[in-house]
C-alpha cells in the first residue's frame, strides 16, 4: 500500500490541458513566465486569456517577463488545513505588480526572521520551484 501522507503533503498544482493557460505553464518549464499584449489596443493581459479585456480582440502576442516587481499587497498566513501548506506557516501571500503592468498572486518565500522585512513596495524576483512537468513562479526579496 502506497503512503498517501507524502502525495497530501504536496504542493496542488495547476491543470496543463486547460486552453487559455496551456501555454503559460508550458512555459514555466523553461522558467520563463509569460503574459500576454493584445496586438489591436496594446493592453498588458494577465492572467493568460483567449481574448483582451480591453477591446474584446482576439489577436494576443506572448511576451516574457523580466520576473521583477514589488509587493502590492500581502498577508502572512499563519494557519492552514491542507496538508502541503500547514508544512510552509507562516508564510507570505503577495500580490505582486510585475515590471511589465500585470499583477500576480504568489507567494513571497522567506525565513522568519525576514517576515518583518516583507513590506507593501517591497521589490521581489522570480524564485522557480520545480516539478515534474512545469514550475511554479514564487518570489524572493531583493
Ligand atoms: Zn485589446
Amino acid at each position: 500500500m502506497e503512503d498517501e501522507s507524502n502525495e497530501l503533503a504536496s504542493r496542488p498544482l495547476p491543470r496543463l490541458e486547460e486552453m487559455d493557460t496551456k501555454y503559460f505553464w508550458q512555459e514555466t518549464r523553461n522558467k520563463r513566465l509569460s503574459y500576454q499584449i493584445c496586438e489591436n489596443c496594446s493592453k498588458v493581459v494577465f492572467h493568460p486569456r483567449a481574448h483582451c479585456p480591453g477591446c474584446l480582440e482576439g489577436r494576443l502576442s506572448w511576451q516574457a517577463s523580466s520576473g521583477r516587481g514589488e509587493i502590492y499587497s500581502f498577508s502572512i498566513v499563519r494557519q492552514s488545513y491542507h496538508p502541503f501548506f500547514r508544512g510552509l506557516i507562516p508564510y507570505v501571500v503577495a500580490w505582486i505588480d510585475i515590471d511589465e503592468g500585470f499583477r500576480v498572486l504568489s507567494n513571497v518565500i522567506c525565513s522568519d526572521i525576514s517576515l518583518a522585512d516583507v513590506k507593501i513596495g517591497s521589490r521581489v524576483e522570480l524564485e522557480w520551484e520545480e516539478h515534474e512537468q512545469l514550475c511554479i513562479p514564487l518570489f524572493r526579496l531583493i
